[in-house]
């Protein structure tokens, strides 16, 4: 048993009783209406997983296998400066299309309202919920690329200290993402003010994930130090090839921080890889005025040329299947995979008009109608995995080192592994050992 306060594992029995922990220890004496044999395996609480985004999914299938499965029991949502409630003003807007996308309704404006729709919708896990930055901003002031008014940001504080009386577990911002993204150091450090009053969590999807993480750990550490919050730094990287190794300079700032008493965490994914939405590479000043303002400035030749010369990504992949061309992905900056075709077609579409380098395993349709668009990128046969492969390592240029490396692996599997049990065999027979 693994009691999750920090205990050493211990051997122990459980007994439950009406869905709750009754007694812990030598039970062997007692009798139960049913016995579960779980010799050999961990038994834990739930797991909290602290960074879910399951803020629309669990209202379209509230049992959430994909967590509980998982022996995950209770979820925080609201992540990454976007969540379900507050939403007033174009918040509301944003947050209809994107429950439309499920046929789902809203029927809630605060975020009081939002916790009893969550609750009589039945959901089999624990939910808590953080307030987005970008959801405060988006309720307040649009998705407008400036900084608040004195009045405006006394309304997002005030939406805000709300929230939190109503339940919410703290603020989290998204600064890579707009509206949030267009909030700076002070703006963030003054609505925080309200997370440390209520002993609330701020948790940040830091401004840069690349080359300039450093700086962005150090804007999260200022926000706590100037508003005296508890700051978590979600899922802790260092994005793209430039910047691999750049994450150990940044947790010595953390423990820095920490070792002067500051109150800061992070969390890492238990994988090498990381998803988010094609809009990253857009750059924030595309985004003014929300999506709808931003698909209409991409129509504008002029501003798909100047997107094109900031070089927002170094390249660009989509495939169908991730698995068969995985190393190649892994030493890609950004890559996609569409769950349609017509996603694919369009994000490809939309990806090189913007001027990226893309490249795409053919998908009958989309090649054709890319090749009709008469722009430029790499296109491989359909279904021709090895063709594929070799333009990705063309274009990655480190193809030939994976391959070294692979066959390295290989040869000393072959000597530490196979030699020595052929060793022994040849002993067992010459020797009769
Ligand atoms: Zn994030």
């Amino acid at each position: 048993m693994v009691d999750g306060t920090g205990a050493p594992p211990a051997r122990a029995d459980v007994a439950i009783r009406g869905g709750r922990v009754a007694a812990v220890g030598d039970l062997g004496g007692e009798r139960a209406a049913r016995t579960l044999d779980v010799t050999g395996r961990a038994v834990t609480p739930g797991f909290i997983d602290i960074h879910a985004h399951s803020d629309e999914a669990m209202l379209v299938n509230g049992a959430l296998e994909s967590a509980l499965h998982m022996g995950v029991t209770t979820v925080v949502n609201g992540n990454c400066g976007g969540s379900s409630a507050p939403v007033f003003g174009s918040a509301t807007d944003e947050l209809d299309r994107e429950l439309a996308r499920f046929e789902l309704a809203r029927s809630w404006n605060t975020f009081a309202e939002y916790a009893a729709a969550v609750e009589r919708s039945g959901v089999a896990v624990n939910v808590c919920s953080f307030v987005g930055h970008g959801t405060l901003r988006a309720s307040v002031m649009g998705a407008a690329a400036r900084a608040p008014s004195a009045t405006e940001l006394a309304a997002m504080g005030a939406l805000l200290d709300r929230s939190l009386e109503e339940g919410a577990i703290g603020l989290s911002s998204g600064l890579i993402y707009p509206p949030s993204a267009y909030g700076d150091t002070a703006e963030l450090a003054s609505l925080c003010g309200a997370v440390r009053e209520r002993g609330a969590l701020y948790a940040s999807h830091i401004r840069n994930e690349g080359p300039r993480l450093l700086e962005a750990v150090e804007e999260n550490l200022e926000i706590g130090r100037r508003s005296g919050a508890r700051v978590q730094l979600s899922h802790h990287k260092a994005a793209g090839r430039r910047s691999w190794g750049l994450v150990r300079e940044s947790t010595a700032l953390v423990e820095r921080a920490r070792a002067d008493g500051q109150d800061v965490a992070a969390d890492q994914y238990p994988y090498a890889a990381s998803s988010t939405g094609l809009a990253v590479v857009v750059p924030n000043w595309v985004h003014d005025g929300g999506p709808l303002a931003m698909c209409e400035r991409l129509r504008d030749p002029a501003v798909r040329a100047r997107i094109a010369a900031e070089g927002v990504a170094d390249r660009v992949i989509f495939v169908e299947r991730a698995a068969d061309i995985s190393p190649y992905l892994q030493a890609s900056d950004i890559f996609a995979v569409p769950s349609s075709r017509e996603g694919l077609s369009n994000a490809l579409l939309e990806a090189m008009s913007c001027g990226l380098p893309c490249v795409a395993a053919a998908i009958p349709g989309v090649t054709d109608s890319v090749i009709e668009a008469g722009i430029n990128g790499f296109i491989v046969p359909a279904g021709d995995d090895r063709a594929l492969a070799a333009t990705l390592a063309r274009l990655l240029g480190d193809a030939a080192l994976y391959h070294l490396t692979a066959l390295l692996v290989l040869c000393a599997v072959i000597v530490v592994v196979i030699v020595p049990l052929d060793m022994r065999l040849l002993r067992r027979r010459v020797l009769g050992e």
